[in-house]
């Protein structure tokens, strides 16, 4: 399991980034993943989002990934947690600053008390998209070009007023040891799970 070294500090934190032969603890609450840009509290209803957020004692949220980036936050004064799937769909809509202001609307977190945990994904020496897909990133081209979606993330962090965002800077396609990778593996491909708890 990969730990982040700013979600480490916090003593009432527990969290983890999967590798592919990771073991989880249980329960993990994850939900349908449908690359949108819903944000939820966890329950037990079951429900499509993706981004899930707790302040229950004892509850650990997760999302599954394999090239996607997964994000994990933390408010270390209302004590909030928080675990997103962002591929490009859910980057480019810009999820990840959707779930900073979504611990503000309900739980009272200040974005300057929020740590922020930019996990494993395709890097931008293997994520190459089309015309398309670039333009929902502002950038007009006519041929392929590679994207950075955990630099992109952690700018929407950084523009959300986040100021500590760590960034693990591995890329699930190069990295073929230790991550699983939709775009080397298809269907094949396992899922991690990157998930963050308040202990109980
Ligand atoms: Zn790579």
């Amino acid at each position: 399991m990969l730990k982040a070294p700013n979600l480490s500090e916090l003593p009432w934190l527990e969290h983890g980034f999967g590798l592919r032969d990771s073991s989880y603890p249980e329960p993990i609450t994850t939900v349908k993943q449908v690359h949108s840009d819903h944000v939820v509290v966890a329950n037990a209803a079951p429900c499509e989002a993706d981004a899930l957020l707790t302040i229950d004692l004892g509850t650990r949220v997760g999302v599954k990934t394999a090239d996607c980036v997964p994000v994990l936050l933390a408010d270390t004064r209302q004590r909030v947690a928080a675990a997103v799937h962002a591929g490009w769909r859910g980057t480019a809509s810009g999820i990840t600053a959707r779930a900073v202001r979504e611990m503000a609307a309900r739980f009272g977190s200040r974005p300057e008390h929020v740590v922020a945990a930019v996990g494993p994904s395709i890097g931008g020496c293997c994520y190459q998209v089309g015309p398309d897909v670039a333009r929902q990133f502002g950038t007009v081209v006519t041929s392929p070009i590679h994207l950075d979606l955990a630099a992109i993330n952690a700018q929407q962090l950084r523009h959300a007023g986040v100021s500590s965002v760590w960034i693990a800077g591995e890329c699930t396609f190069c990295e073929k040891q230790r991550y699983f990778s939709y775009r080397r593996e298809k269907e094949a491909a396992g899922r991690m799970i990157s998930w963050v708890g308040i202990k109980a």
